[in-house]
């Protein structure tokens, strides 16, 4: 959260509200349905499945989305359960000697801020 920048006023709402429908409730759906609702429009997100279920066993959230989340005001409590990635490690399937590495969070913010 330290390294978390983002001088955007999110604050804004439109001149018009609008009624919006959105078709399914995945990230995208959700998303444009939170930001549409903060922004004075009147939302309905349909989605065909009954209950949304859990698919996988974790997700991947790079910075642009990250910051969304901050603009959304969800960012501190995802982070109570996240873990912040430091490197991508690429590695041999047979032995898993690693064969390439590249830093990401915090140490990429921090060289991008000091170039
Ligand atoms: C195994 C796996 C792992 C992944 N890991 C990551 C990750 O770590 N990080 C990452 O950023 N991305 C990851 N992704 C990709 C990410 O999950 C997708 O890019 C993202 O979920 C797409 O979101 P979406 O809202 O566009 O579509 P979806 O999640 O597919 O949502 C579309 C929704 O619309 C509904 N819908 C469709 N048609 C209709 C209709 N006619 N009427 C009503 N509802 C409808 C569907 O039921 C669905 O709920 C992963 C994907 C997979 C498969």
């Amino acid at each position: 959260m330290e390294h978390f920048i983002d001088d955007l006023n999110w604050d804004f709402k439109s001149k018009n509200s609008l009624r919006v429908i959105i078709v399914g409730a995945g990230i995208a759906g959700l998303a444009a349905g939170i930001g549409l609702k903060r922004a004075g429009h009147n939302v309905i997100i349909l989605e065909q499945v009954p209950q949304i279920g859990e698919v996988g066993a974790g997700i991947q959230m790079a910075p642009n989305a990250t910051r969304i989340f901050g603009r959304f005001g969800l960012l501190q409590k995802i982070m109570e359960s996240a873990n912040v990635m430091e490197r991508n490690s690429l590695r041999r399937w047979q032995n898993d000697v690693e064969i390439g590495t590249a830093p990401l969070m915090p140490q990429v913010r921090v060289s991008v801020l000091k170039a």
